[in-house]
């Protein structure tokens, strides 16, 4: 008889989960809390401007690099996506100065080398070892015991470290970790496999989408459709129900029962196991290793509708930082850094600035739209810290804001259930990979894990690990012929 996967979470990660699945001839279906599918990839509409909750832009499309293979699998190359300028998809803006980071390994070294020429060999050394550490992108695919390649791989070393022994001049290594908001930059914790394969994936190419990350959402759900399998909105999964060491099925928050041959759970690992509180299978010191694993920071999003007819755009991203910033505290210094990014075809750009759950913590049981006066003046506050300190790049942009609006990490806590509303879920540690980079496998045997929260986050991470969750059902050979892994 034909296996029933249910998948908790349509984010992603389980809807990667989901096409992987169906493809192989199992019965899926895939629950979601919200209203609407796609979790952080979710796109909503305020006027006549179509804009992102999480998702800005992603590396390494281009042919033969590191996301294509997967995107091409996934039937998502087709897609309206927009290259970024090769001479400059990111911007660096360090008080007056300003550096452009290009496209492609070398160009990339040749046109910093141009600002810090001293640092010429230096920056070779960089761009050789993220290469090199993009060249191993699949390496946990083919590992017996992931855990034990955790512990042993470039997970085990420090971001910081590499940076400071690779690079002598302090402001070459404040740029080179400026564009890097889309991980949290913390000395102590920050593994470099991370650092790493997420910046070589950009310097292979820049892509942003027109039209709205909402699109690739909704493409693996009518590619999940088409294949026999089912999405569900509104529908809340409340428990796993587990019987002798083994899931059976979940239970919804409307009291319906769903019967499961597997349980994949898109979601925070803490969440999922709320979701088996009951389980007598699962150790204490298993539940304390979980719980006590910590989350990166959120993100703070004005999404700024300009006026029409105002001309800002511009393809690239820009990261502005005062003089003297210090990138590696770790801490959601908000309004310090901000990242200006802008809509292919639209009147409007957003600003993002970290913000960490402490900052908005006191308001978590209020309701969206009616949380008070303070929270809505803290958000303007920031909305202005973000406004002054891109002002000196962009002169014109106060004067063609039509309406902005925002979103905390609360905005994630609610809509998606996110725990602490972290942007990039877990909190990897270099010092303790065994501990902070999760495998897909939970002590249930038929409930798997996925998402950002596993392995490494964003589009890139999301993908590989959902690989990764669906290997330990249909096997990583069946799945390395589909992909042809030998592409990426
Ligand atoms: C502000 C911001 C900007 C970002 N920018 C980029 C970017 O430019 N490029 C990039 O590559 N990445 C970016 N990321 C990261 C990227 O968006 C995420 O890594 C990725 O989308 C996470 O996918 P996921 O499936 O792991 O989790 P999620 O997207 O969080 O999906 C989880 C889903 O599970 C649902 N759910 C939770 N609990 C339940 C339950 N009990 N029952 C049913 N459903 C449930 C939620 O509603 C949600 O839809 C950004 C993230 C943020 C926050």
């Amino acid at each position: 008889m034909t296996k029933h996967a249910v998948i908790v979470g349509a984010g992603l990660g389980g809807l990667e989960c989901g096409y992987i699945l169906a493809k192989n001839g199992l019965r899926v279906t895939v629950l979601e809390h919200d209203t609407q599918i796609g979790g952080c990839l979710q796109s909503f509409r305020r006027g006549n401007v179509l804009f992102d909750s999480g998702f800005h832009y992603v590396g390494g499309l281009g042919e033969g690099e590191s996301l294509h293979g997967l995107m091409k699998y996934f039937d998502l190359l087709s897609l309206p996506w927009v290259r970024l300028d090769d001479d400059c998809f990111d911007e660096v803006v360090i008080g007056e100065r300003s550096f452009p980071f290009a496209s492609g390994h070398e160009r990339f070294a040749q046109r910093l080398t141009e600002y810090f020429p001293s640092e010429r060999d230096g920056i070779k050394k960089y761009v050789e070892c993220l290469r090199e550490v993009g060249e191993h992108l699949t390496d946990a695919f083919f590992e017996r015991d992931l855990a034990d390649f955790y512990a042993d791989s470039f997970f085990a070393r420090s971001a910081y470290d590499f940076l400071q022994s690779t690079i002598t001049d302090p402001l070459l290594r404040q740029v080179l970790s400026a564009t890097s908001l889309k991980m949290e930059l913390n000395r102590d914790t920050l593994p470099f496999y991370v650092f790493a394969q997420i910046n070589n994936s950009f310097l292979q190419s820049a892509w942003r989408i027109s039209g709205g990350g909402q699109q690739i959402a909704d493409r693996l759900e009518a590619d999940i459709l088409k294949m026999g399998g089912e999405v569900r909105t509104r529908a809340t999964v409340k428990q796993i129900i587990e019987t002798d060491g083994v899931a059976t099925g979940v239970v919804l928050s409307s009291g319906e029962l769903l019967q499961a041959d597997y349980v994949i759970c898109d979601i925070h690992p803490y969440e999922a196991l709320q979701l088996l509180r009951d389980s007598r299978h699962i150790k204490k010191v298993y539940r304390h290793r979980i719980e006590s694993l910590q989350n990166t920071f959120g993100m703070f999003t004005a999404n700024i509708r300009l006026k029409p007819g105002s001309r800002l755009y511009q393809n690239r991203n820009i990261y502005v930082y005062p003089e003297n910033s210090d990138l590696w505290d770790g801490a959601a210094n908000t309004g310090q850094g901000v990242m200006v990014s802008f809509y292919y075809g639209q009147p409007a750009l957003d600003l993002l600035t970290p913000m960490s759950w402490q900052q908005v913590e006191r308001w978590r049981n209020t309701q969206a739209g009616r949380r008070g006066d303070d929270y809505v003046e803290m958000k303007q506050r920031v909305v202005e810290r973000c406004l002054s300190r891109v002002e000196h790049r962009l002169p014109q942009l106060r004067d063609s804001i039509d309406r902005v609006f925002t979103s905390t990490p609360l905005t994630y806590y609610h809509y998606t259930l996110t725990r602490e509303g972290s942007a990039y879920g877990i909190r990897k540690d270099w010092r303790s990979p065994m501990t902070t980079v999760l495998t897909p496998k939970t002590p249930i045997p038929n409930v798997l894990l996925t998402g950002q929260n596993l392995n490494l986050h964003g589009v890139l991470g999301v993908s590989m690990t959902s690989v990764l969750t669906c290997a330990e059902l249909i096997g990583i050979e069946t799945l390395r012929e589909q992909i042809r892994l030998s592409e990426w």
